[in-house]
């Protein structure tokens, strides 16, 4: 089969002056809306430039210092985990805290009382049973949950480091983690998470079952009756 150029041949391709034509432009506008900016602004701008100017230099020095010892990113594994320092519990209601987390920050110092319904039987049964629907429960229980969630991982994570094949499998998050929340409406793929709650019950439960066909009929029948 034959392959597309890359996307530098193409870029040859365009003839040289007109390209100088549109950078010129391009500089033109640029120096245009600078011109027009408010110190502040121009002041901002700068800053962020220079922010993102010392980023990709912290991050070519880094480069360059593992090149030069010889250490490919699977060497930068650490051996231990990293273990937070413990925080004693909320004095007011008694919830683990995280290392650096405020005092008030899970019930504004006893002022939340959060109300614990008591867990339905029919999930209780289903967590705690031996019956082989329980057992099968306890042990896809990830997959249900998953099945049944609103919204999923969202992250910007090492894919390089994630591929590798040898070694401690290593997940490794770049920034800030957050729910991820489709839109309430499916676009051209198949509906997932919030999306399967807008449909009909059966035909939401057929289509649950059509993605993670390993799930049992009558278990998610029963979850989505605990959680309506
Ligand atoms: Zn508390």
């Amino acid at each position: 089969m034959e392959r597309s150029a890359p996307h530098s041949n193409q870029c040859a391709q365009v003839p040289q002056q007109k390209r100088a034509e549109v950078l010129n432009c391009q500089r033109e506008q640029s120096a245009r809306h600078y011109a027009e900016m408010t110190p502040d602004k121009k002041e901002a701008l700068l800053r962020r430039r220079r922010s993102k100017e010392l980023y990709a230099q912290k991050r070519k020095r880094n480069k360059n210092l593992l090149a030069r010892k010889g250490l490919s990113r699977l060497e930068k594994i650490p051996e231990k985990p990293l273990v937070l320092p413990s925080a004693p519990n909320c004095e007011h209601c008694g919830a683990k805290r995280l290392h650096l987390e405020p005092p008030n920050f899970l019930c504004s110092g006893g002022q939340v009382l959060l109300v614990i319904p008591s867990t339905p039987y029919d999930l209780l049964r289903l967590y705690s049973g031996l019956s082989e629907e329980s057992l099968d429960f306890q042990k896809k229980i990830h997959t249900y949950n998953n099945s049944l969630a609103f919204t999923s991982l969202g992250e910007k994570y090492d894919h390089e480091l994630t591929k590798n094949s040898k070694g401690v499998y290593t997940f490794c998050v770049e920034g800030q983690v957050y729910h991820y929340l489709n839109g309430l409406m499916p676009s051209v793929e198949e509906p997932s998470g919030i999306q399967l709650y807008f449909y009909d019950t059966e035909e939401e439960l057929s289509r649950r079952l059509d993605s993670l066909p390993k799930l049992r009929e009558s278990t998610v029948k029963l979850l989505t009756n605990v959680l309506g």
